[in-house]
């Protein structure tokens, strides 16, 4: 370089004296040098003036831009310098800005549109696209203007506005236009969707209406409701009551804003309810609710069903407390009732002493009202289970009691529940009891669930029942018997009087003596025995006589030595002297042989039979096991052995008439029952101890009698001198025609007449015919076909007031006869059948 002014050193950054004399290649550090080189290198060959732009760097800081014009001149090349750098670089930032929006007005999530002068979009980017729902293509042909419901102002205001956009699919949302204004009336549109804010903003404010409504809803509901309200403060003051609270206590709804709780709540409700209050708005309780008096206005009591709850407006304690009151005092007066009626029903079970139970079929208990413990003796307690229950019935009972109940637990309707069983009472002793119920629910398949019913204690009426059956059977027995004694005396009364007849026909020393004398004393047991029957049928006519048991048991002792087998030992120990008692002898003679002849079978291998007489005085406390006997004095007299005992089966049924266990012939059963009757006409007791293979024991009670009255001891009159009898005619009547020639003959051997008659028409027929005085005397049996004995005797003393007359009877209604006849006409004499020459003579001459 030869020359350098201006600006050159300055661009290159070097000195004048770096720059003149020094090669270009060695100054301008510039690209492709060569080429600027023989760009220079043309412009002196060619003699043309060239202009070049080109940068030069230094180093890689910054590029500096020259412009320069070679002008040849003269061989020289005048080189024109300017620097273009800020020119050049104003350049390249538009550019780079230029593209740079370009990207954000493409990639922008803003919706932005170029909006030309003339009212079109020029250019709408991706977001907007989307948003409106089009291509972009189609929107770069319409105008702002058509999308929106009004118009906007372009160029702008500067100030944003709202409008509705209208999308493709017809729909708008609501947009904030932010418009720009660009060069050359260019508009850059920026768009924001406000939709989702707006609709945020329309909740919210619907919110807040729904708030609104819902405490328009709040009061009107307070105020309406049916059931009285207060709202309150945490304190307790009255802030709101509804009406239906003041008219419940008989204000109206002024008057009751005035008042507060305690004037309207009993005295005595204070405390609880203060209490109550403070816990709920203390947080403590979510709710109280308690029944509580209330004072009417009247004064009357108002019972109230009082809630309070808190009502909570976030976390925390309550910010008001809501009290809901419902009148209860129709419910309270109702439940009184119902609690009057239940009342009732259980004074009803107690007044009829029957007992409920309830069975739960699946749980297998049973729940009982106390009623029916208490009547079985245990503790009142809610329930057992039913194996508890079943353990408690008797033995002999137990099957047909589940089998009943299954069978209605099974088909109800066939088989009612009503059944009869005994059970196990606290004392050991059983009780009747009889249960009737129903199964009353069951499940969706028909099982049975629950089973109600009563229990009632029937023990008095089967004992009674037991009794009645008893006596039918005593009655039944009774009848058979005395209809088998009567003729039975007939024949015995054959018997005793012929033998009589023998008897005194025979001499001293005849052979034949001895014979009849066993036929005598056959028929006399024979006659015991027929009058035993009677008296057990209680047909028979009881001799009440005063005796001495001792003397009996003396009496009667050969006889049981005769009772008593070899190998057995009879021990008698008559221990009681002066102990009298008042009874038929014959009848005290009859049970001692039955219990004799009991112990003697009951010892077959031999051992010992002890009849023993005591006196005792039983006191309240011994009567435990004699409960038919009153305190007092008591003559017994026992038998027992060392035989086999008796098991508790066999001394359950001991009385009964026919029950024995003795083989067919042997034994009659009737023993003790006429023993058991006998003793309890006498107004005494049967006690009886035994136990198998440890002997028995008989002991009999009979009243003591303090003082032995005149003795009426019915030994027989002894036989009298007849004398008058051979004046005398004597009628007998009688249907039995042996029982007539029998007596025909004692009678004609006292030497009385005798006339006969069949039946009571008969004789009247021959005392009618008889001339006047010539019968003296009508000896009638009192039953007979047609008119009975009595009936005649009647007729007799009416018709014929000289006749005396004499009834003749071995059973039925023989008291009765006696006592009628002996009440109204002393002149009839009663003679018992069978009877000996000695009585029916003496029965005569009475
Ligand atoms: P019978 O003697 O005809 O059988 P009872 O009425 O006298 O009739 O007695 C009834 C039953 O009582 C007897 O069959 C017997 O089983 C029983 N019994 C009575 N006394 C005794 C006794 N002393 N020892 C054992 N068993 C007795
Ligand atoms: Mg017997």
């Amino acid at each position: 370089m030869t020359e350098a002014h201006g600006i050159v050193p300055q661009l290159l950054h070097r000195s004048l004296e770096q720059i003149v004399g020094q090669p270009l290649r060695a100054i301008f550090p510039i690209p492709r040098v060569e080429e600027f080189i023989n760009g220079f290198r043309q412009v002196l060959a060619s003699g043309v003036a060239r202009e070049m732009e080109y940068p030069i760097l230094f180093g890689t800081i910054d590029a500096t831009w020259i412009w320069q014009r070679a002008t040849p001149v003269a061989g020289t090349l005048v080189v024109d310098i300017r620097d273009l750098t800020a020119q050049r670089r104003a350049e390249v930032r538009q550019a780079a800005a230029d593209q740079q929006f370009d990207i954000l007005f493409k990639h922008s999530p803003l919706p932005i549109i170029l909006h030309a002068p003339d009212g079109r979009i020029t250019d709408a980017n991706q977001a907007f696209a989307t948003l409106v729902g089009d291509t972009r293509q189609s929107i770069e042909t319409k105008r702002i203007q058509e999308f929106l419901d009004e118009p906007v102002g372009i160029p702008a205001s500067g100030e944003p506005v709202r409008r509705l956009l209208t999308l493709a699919d017809e729909s708008r949302h609501p947009v904030v236009l932010h418009i720009d204004q660009l060069p050359h009336g260019y508009s850059l549109v920026a768009i924001r969707d406000v939709s989702a804010n707006e609709e945020l903003e329309r909740v919210r404010t619907h919110s807040d209406l729904a708030l609104r409504e819902s405490e328009a809803r709040f009061r009107s509901a307070f105020e309406q409701a049916g059931n009285g309200m207060a709202l309150l403060s945490p304190a307790g003051q009255v802030i709101g009551v509804n009406l239906a609270l003041a008219s419940m206590l008989g204000y109206d709804l002024d008057a009751a804003h005035a008042l507060t709780w305690r004037d309207v709540l009993h005295p005595d409700e204070h405390d609880s309810v203060a209490i109550n209050l403070a816990r709920v708005s203390r947080g403590e309780a979510e709710s109280t609710r308690a029944e509580r008096r209330g004072v009417h206005r009247d004064g009357s009591t108002v019972w109230m069903q009082v809630t309070v709850s808190g009502v909570r407006t976030g976390t925390g304690a309550p910010a008001h407390l809501l009290a809901h009151i419902e009148d209860i005092t129709e419910r309270k007066r109702l439940s009184a009732a119902l609690r009057d009626s239940e009342e009732q029903l259980r004074l009803a079970l107690t007044v009829t002493r029957d007992g409920i139970w309830d069975y739960r079929i699946p749980e297998g208990r049973s729940y009982t009202s106390p009623v029916f413990r208490t009547m079985l003796g245990y503790a009142p307690d809610l329930g057992f289970t039913q194996d508890d229950f079943i353990a408690l019935v008797h033995p002999d009972d137990r099957q047909r009691v589940v089998d009943t109940q299954q069978r209605h637990i099974t088909v109800p309707q066939m088989d009612p529940y009503d059944i009869e069983f005994r059970i196990l009472r606290a004392d050991g002793g059983y009780a009747w009891i009889r249960s009737r119920g129903q199964v009353v629910e069951r499940d969706p398949r028909g099982q049975a669930l629950r089973m109600i019913g009563t229990h009632s204690d029937v023990s008095e009426r089967r004992i009674l029942e037991e009794q009645f059956r008893q006596a039918q059977k005593m009655e039944a027995v009774g009848k058979l018997a005395g209809g088998v004694a009567h003729d039975f005396n007939n024949l015995l009364t054959t018997i005793t009087a012929t033998t009589e007849l023998l008897m005194q026909d025979l001499r001293p020393d005849d052979p034949h003596r001895d014979d009849v004398l066993d036929i005598a004393l056959a028929a006399d047991r024979a006659k015991t025995l027929t009058r035993q029957l009677l008296s057990f049928s209680r047909q028979e006519v009881e001799r009440l006589v005063v005796v001495e048991l001792d003397a009996v048991v003396e009496r009667v002792r050969p006889l049981l030595q005769r009772l008593v087998a070899a190998e057995q030992q009879l021990v008698v120990q008559a221990t009681a002297p002066n102990a009298w008692v008042e009874c038929d002898p014959g009848q005290f003679e009859l049970a001692l042989l039955n219990l004799v002849a009991n112990a003697r079978d009951a010892m077959p291998d031999g051992g010992a039979v002890t009849v023993r007489t005591d006196v005792v005085v039983l006191r309240p406390d011994d009567l435990l096991a004699l409960p038919q006997l009153s305190p007092g004095r008591f003559v017994t007299v026992s038998v027992r052995d060392t035989g086999l005992g008796m098991s508790e089966e066999v001394q359950r049924h001991l009385f009964e008439p026919f029950f024995t266990t003795k083989p067919q012939g042997k034994g009659t059963g009737l023993g003790l029952a006429i023993i058991y009757g006998f003793i309890e006409r006498m107004h005494g007791a049967v006690l009886v101890r035994s136990a198998p293979n440890e002997g028995s024991s008989f002991t009999l009670y009979l009243p003591a009698v303090a003082v032995p009255s005149v003795s009426r001891h019915d030994t027989p009159a002894t036989t009298r001198a007849v004398s008058r009898g051979q004046e005398r005619r004597v009628l007998i009547v009688d249907d039995e025609a042996t029982l007539r020639r029998t007596t025909r003959r004692l009678l004609e051997r006292k030497g009385y007449q005798v006339v006969e008659a069949g039946n009571a028409d008969e004789a009247i027929a021959v005392l009618d015919a008889a001339p006047v005085g010539s019968i003296h005397i009508v000896l009638t049996d009192q039953a007979m076909p047609g008119r009975t004995g009595r009936q005649l005797v009647q007729e007799v003393s009416m018709r014929f007031p000289d006749i005396r007359s004499i009834l003749m009877s071995g059973y039925t209604g023989d008291h009765a006869v006696r006592k009628a006849l002996g009440g109204s006409d002393g002149e009839t004499t009663f003679l018992p059948k069978p009877f000996t020459i000695d009585e029916l003579t003496a029965a005569l001459e009475a």
